[in-house]
């Protein structure tokens, strides 16, 4: 063997689940080079990669992706899943960047963990080609677990990777990747499903709702949509109105005294408010500091004192309290 050869390289997408771990580790030990990227937003984060990467010792680069994503979120090509998931175009939008990635790590092709006929929109043959397709990166990406499924790639060909010791596996059942990984040791390994934000259907109308009516929303919008009760008080106005203490304390994390309003309850204990990214008129604030007293405590006061601050005021109202039941309409989702 000429000692001087250059190793293969391959970077794999990875998510943390075991398609993933098992693709990455079935390379490794044909003697690849594999090193891992798992891409972050606020609809899904590296968690589940950080951990396969220290479980398996294979390198992990992670990535934030969010400026790239949010303009293929608001108009994906291949439209949306069952809610507001863009599956293929953000399979491709992934890709992409892989790709570009790879001068930069030395890689001589992509891989992933996707497992052909898995998931309904995104995994069907069709599907792995339009991503292929728009990834930029056409004829180097290759998927170890379904490879003999597919039409031998030219990293099979060119015997960077032994065709032999790849895989053939398709549709949902997950036994053969269940027996691999007990062939390969791995033993440790997350359940399927439950990473991304985009699937979960009142998620999704947050996010719709968010779209269209904010034309730049920033990170923070979108992790606000994980908590409290969204109600929208005007085209331009949504208050957020917390549920539980965890809400509220999550709430206050992502309050931006330069945009926002705050709304707390004075005296007794009750939600606390946010009106995110806006300048509203006064009573709008005040209806929305009504809203959050009909949550709190003190609903059934006559008035209750209500601590408003904004980028322009901070002071006490009373207000009187406005009934969950007087704005069932306006809640988001
Ligand atoms: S489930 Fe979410 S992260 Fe996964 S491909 Fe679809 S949109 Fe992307």
């Amino acid at each position: 063997m000429n000692e001087n050869k250059k190793k293969v390289k391959a970077l794999g997408l990875c998510s943390g689940g075991l398609d993933s771990i098992l693709s990455g580790v079935v390379l490794a030990r044909q003697g690849v080079d594999v090193v891992w990227v798992s891409f972050e937003t606020p609809f899904f984060s590296a968690e589940k990669a950080r951990r396969a990467s220290d479980m398996t010792g294979i390198p992990l680069i992670v990535t934030d992706i969010f400026h790239r994503y949010l303009p293929m979120l608001k108009n994906p090509p291949a439209g949306y899943g069952r809610y507001m998931n863009p599956c293929m175009d953000c399979h491709a939008l992934m890709f992409r960047i892989a790709c570009e990635q790879m001068p930069q790590i030395g890689a001589d092709f992509l891989f992933s963990g996707e497992v052909m006929g898995q998931r309904p929109m995104s995994q069907t043959k069709s599907s792995l080609r339009y991503v292929e397709k728009h990834s930029g990166c056409e004829g180097r990406i290759l998927r170890p677990l379904s490879a003999k499924r597919l039409p031998e790639s030219d990293m099979e060909k060119r015997g960077l990777v032994d065709r032999q010791r790849l895989f053939d596996f398709t549709g949902r059942s997950r036994k053969p990747q269940i027996r691999l990984a007990r062939e390969l040791g791995i033993v440790d390994y997350p359940a399927p499903g439950g990473g991304c934000m985009l699937t979960d259907p009142n998620y999704s109308k947050r996010v719709n709702d968010l779209l269209d009516h904010v034309e730049n929303p920033e990170w923070e919008d979108f992790e606000l949509l994980q908590y409290g009760r969204h109600i929208r008080l005007s085209t331009g106005v949504k208050l957020v109105a917390g549920r539980y203490l965890e809400d509220n304390n999550h709430i206050l994390s992502l309050y931006r005294p330069e945009t926002d309003v705050r709304i707390v309850m004075k005296d007794k204990p009750g939600p606390v408010g946010l009106i995110p990214r806006c300048d509203p008129e006064e009573e709008r604030i005040k209806t929305g500091a009504a809203i959050c007293a009909g949550y709190g405590q003190g609903a059934d006061d006559e008035s209750v004192q209500v601590i408003v601050t904004s980028p322009k005021i901070h002071e006490t109202l009373s207000v009187i309290p406005i009934k969950p039941d007087q704005i069932s309409t306006l809640v988001i989702m």
